[in-house]
């Protein structure tokens, strides 16, 4: 009997192990950390063996296949010794993937992941197709492959679960930019994570498509990377496309007309989302909709019934004409300059934490145009400071309560108060949905205890 191991037992871990017992294989789990009491239930419910707290070699290296947690790094040495003996690695999704039917539309880029899948799903539900979700939100693939009842799967792909990927083939693979990020997984190389992005077309043909958006400059200069033949569709804010979707005068317009005689627009005010970032995500999702047949009525009715998951450039609420918008997910400059490019009003911008190599000249301008006041909200503050300090009036805090009294003394009816912090939260909170809730329970906090705002604020 082949001997499949699984490192890491978090959702996809798990996944994984459930659907190799269903296969047949010798099943076991090793992970470094805890594993969750559910998880543990459930993988004594179907009798597979696990460890938690060590990776045991002996138990690891007899393995004939690995399927291996995006979050471990290639350079671990327990992956290092695997790759010598030469044990095939691979990810959850890979491995769910040879066991399936359906088609798959996947999405990968450095920013606006998890929003253009969500929606792009949303869109083939509004259809009434059978479709999951899966990958970096959602149940993991492999459960739901062993159970398939799905035609289509529409899958969030971070370049880690690239690296892990080989057979696996997108009908329609979405690139939706690419950015510095991540860079101490590549050896600190662009073009090693840029050649990770461009995985997502390997084993195209030319039936399948590739939907990019046209104006990123990295996408641009890397197109010879794509290296399937899909056929490609773009997006643009900027110019307009014959074949593909572009932004202008406040509309969205498709004008796919290979095989799918479609010509529409949609005015920005018919979408639930905001801001230029979304509109190319919204615009990618539709492409998507489209090539899997999804009707023009129902993409309308889709985009305006679409509801973003929580932490990006979320509305919390409105008091004594401050406005409160939650974007803890925005961990990089770039996901920041589009938070700032969707305000008009004086921005009171929060942020700070762990720095993956900002870069913060990208914003600079904006900053100083937009920015009335800047609250840093990290251990290290002194890049931030640095940079800003002496242009707009700026303030240290190390939580999140030190932030809100700040906030109290400097707010003013009329301000937008964004928490867009550029960085990952690790230092002050858990993660970034810790960041994000902690901010919202702030802003519930002042509400309560002005229980007439309800009727004089909004
Ligand atoms: P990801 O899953 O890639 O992290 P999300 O949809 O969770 O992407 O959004 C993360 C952050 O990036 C949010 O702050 C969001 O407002 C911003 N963002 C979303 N879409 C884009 C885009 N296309 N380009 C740049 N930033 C974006």
């Amino acid at each position: 009997m082949q001997r499949v191991v699984v490192l890491g037992a978090g959702e996809s871990g798990v996944g994984a192990a459930l659907l190799a017992k269903a296969k047949g294989y010798d099943v076991f789990v090793s992970d470094m950390g805890d594993i969750k009491a559910d998880n543990i239930s459930e993988l004594n419910a179907y009798s597979i063996q696990f460890e938690s707290g060590t990776h045991t070699e002996t138990l690891v290296l007899n393995a004939d296949l690995i399927i291996k947690s995006p979050g471990i790094p290639d350079k671990a040495p327990l992956i290092k010794k695997c790759k010598e003996k030469g044990i095939e690695i691979i990810s959850e999704i890979e491995f769910a993937y040879r066991y399936s039917k359906a088609k798959y539309i996947a999405i990968t880029g450095s920013n606006g992941k998890t929003t253009t899948t969500l929606l792009t799903y949303h869109l083939l539900k509004s259809e009434g197709l059978k479709v999951g979700l899966a990958g970096n939100v959602g149940f993991s693939l492999a459960r739901q492959v062993m159970d398939e009842k799905v035609d289509w799967y529409v899958l969030e792909l971070s370049s880690f679960q690239l690296d892990g990927m080989f057979q696996f083939k997108a009908d329609v693979a979405i690139l939706l930019n690419i950015t510095p990020d991540h860079l101490d997984r590549y050896d600190y190389k662009m073009d090693n994570y840029i050649r990770s992005k461009f995985r997502i077309t390997q084993n195209q043909t030319e039936k399948d498509y590739f939907i990019t958006y046209a104006d990123d400059p990295e996408v641009q200069k890397h197109v010879s990377y794509k290296t399937g033949k899909a056929y490609s569709l773009n997006v643009s804010l900027e110019n307009r496309l014959m074949n593909g979707a572009y932004f202008k005068d406040d509309s969205l317009f498709f004008t796919v007309n290979n095989g799918m005689n479609h010509v529409f627009s949609i005015h920005k005010n018919e979408l639930s989302i905001n801001g230029k970032h979304n509109f190319i995500n919204g615009m990618c999702a539709v492409l998507a909709a489209l090539v899997a047949k999804v009707g023009e009525e129902a993409i309308r009715k889709g985009l305006g019934s679409f509801q973003n998951a929580a932490h990006r450039l979320e509305e919390v609420s409105v008091i004594k004409g401050v406005r409160y918008v939650n974007d803890s997910k925005a961990t990089n400059v770039d996901s920041v300059k589009y938070a700032l490019d969707s305000f008009e009003k004086p921005i009171v911008w929060i942020a700070g934490g762990v720095d993956k190599g900002n870069d913060y000249s990208i914003i600079e301008e904006q900053v100083f145009e937009k920015c009335r006041a800047l609250i840093c909200l990290g251990a290290d503050n002194s890049k931030l400071k640095e940079k800003f300090e002496n242009k707009i009036m700026t303030f240290e805090a190390n939580s999140m309560s030190k932030c809100f009294q700040i906030l109290n003394e400097i707010t003013k009816s009329g301000d937008v108060v964004l928490l867009s912090p550029a960085c990952a939260s690790f230092d002050l909170f858990k993660n970034y949905e810790d960041r994000g809730n902690q901010f919202k329970s702030e802003v519930l906090n002042i509400k309560n205890h002005n229980p007439l705002l309800g009727f004089l604020a909004f």
